[in-house]
């Protein structure tokens, strides 16, 4: 039995579901996180137990929804979703966890914006399998404790760094998702390609993947707009001269780069002579969310060497000089 709730998902992703790979097997990259969870899952199996709560942690669109789906497809139990934002009181958590039947996964995403409050009712429940809830209140108030069902939390954040310790420590498999290797996303992208009935050559295929930024969710996105442009300009079959035009018509840069990519490096560049910048100086520059660039936007940046974390702040890398096409200042310590 498989159930699903809203996972707070982009509507954009909905297409994206079919393309969801179904087992581990299916599962491109993530070597170690695969390697782990397939042992973990096997002697969950074995015991006749609930496998141990999972932590995954790593920038959007890398795997973690589908990993959670596929933990519970493997353990061969039932799936419920939520977000941490969607859970705004400790009632909706109780209902959520008293439904649940034995080993089943409920995968909450964004765990870190849970609030405290019920971050303290997850804690038992995740520890002792009991919901210790406060019913009534003033001087008839009680406290009622409920046993649940042996199950399996799947949680997902984009920085295990935002949880509170006390929470991080209570996942006893903590995963860490990571970019995709260029020769994974084609694999991915060669997939998708087929499995919606689209002609794409190795080198179309190799194109759209080298400018995904290390992403299977944005080279999902990425194929299907080229498809779009294959349609319209009336080509049967996508190869790299006609993937690149696409690219390159939705402002995706040679090495797979977007506006806002471009405008958060010009920024250290032009008005702070390479950095370091403060993260707040530049989300209030580019008018974004600070966690927006955090989450989102750095990550992959930082991965490629064209931005530097320091403690002073963000600085720009020889690489991102480079790609800007420019020449870093004379003294500048890059
Ligand atoms: P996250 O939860 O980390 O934001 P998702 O699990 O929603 O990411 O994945 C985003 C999209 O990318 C999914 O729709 C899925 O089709 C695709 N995807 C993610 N990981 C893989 C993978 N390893 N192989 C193939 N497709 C993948």
């Amino acid at each position: 039995e498989f159930r699903e709730t809203d996972a707070n998902r982009l509507p954009e992703d909905a297409p994206e579901a079919g393309l969801r790979p179904q087992t581990l097997a299916d599962f491109t990259g993530q070597k170690a996180s695969r390697e782990n969870l397939s042992i973990f899952i096997e002697a969950a199996k074995v015991r006749g137990e609930a496998l141990d709560h999972v932590l995954l942690h790593g920038p959007p669109g890398l795997g973690k929804t589908t990993l959670a789906q596929i933990v519970a497809r493997e353990l061969g139990v039932g799936f419920r979703a939520t977000s941490g934002p969607v859970i705004q009181r400790a009632g909706d958590l109780a209902a959520i966890l008293t439904n649940l039947q034995p080993r089943d996964v409920l995968f909450i995403d964004e765990i870190h914006r849970l609030q405290p409050a019920i971050e303290e009712v997850l804690y038992p429940a995740m520890e002792d399998f009991q919901l210790d809830l406060i019913i009534g209140e003033g001087p008839a108030a009680r406290s009622v404790r409920i046993d649940l069902a042996p199950f399996t939390l799947v949680a997902a954040t984009t920085r295990a760094g935002l949880l509170a310790t006390p929470l991080r420590d209570r996942f006893g498999i903590p995963l860490r998702l990571v970019f995709y290797t260029p020769d994974e996303l084609r694999t991915i992208v060669s997939r998708a390609a087929e499995k919606l009935g689209m002609r794409l050559t190795a080198e179309g295929a190799e194109e759209i993947a080298r400018r995904s930024r290390g992403t299977p969710r944005i080279a999902g996105r990425l194929l299907r707009r080229v498809r779009d442009f294959a349609l319209v300009s009336k080509h049967a079959v996508v190869d790299r001269p006609l993937a690149d035009a696409a690219l390159s018509r939705l402002e995706v840069d040679e090495i797979g780069l977007d506006a806002m990519d471009r405008r958060y490096l010009r920024r250290i560049a032009e008005h702070h002579h390479g950095g370091p910048v403060g993260v707040e100086t530049l989300a209030a520059a580019l008018a974004e969310a600070r966690d927006t660039l955090e989450d989102v936007v750095e990550p992959y940046l930082i991965q490629e060497g064209l931005v530097l974390r320091t403690s002073r702040g963000r600085m720009l890398g020889e690489a991102g000089w480079r790609h800007l096409g420019l020449v870093p200042p004379s003294g500048n310590p890059v």
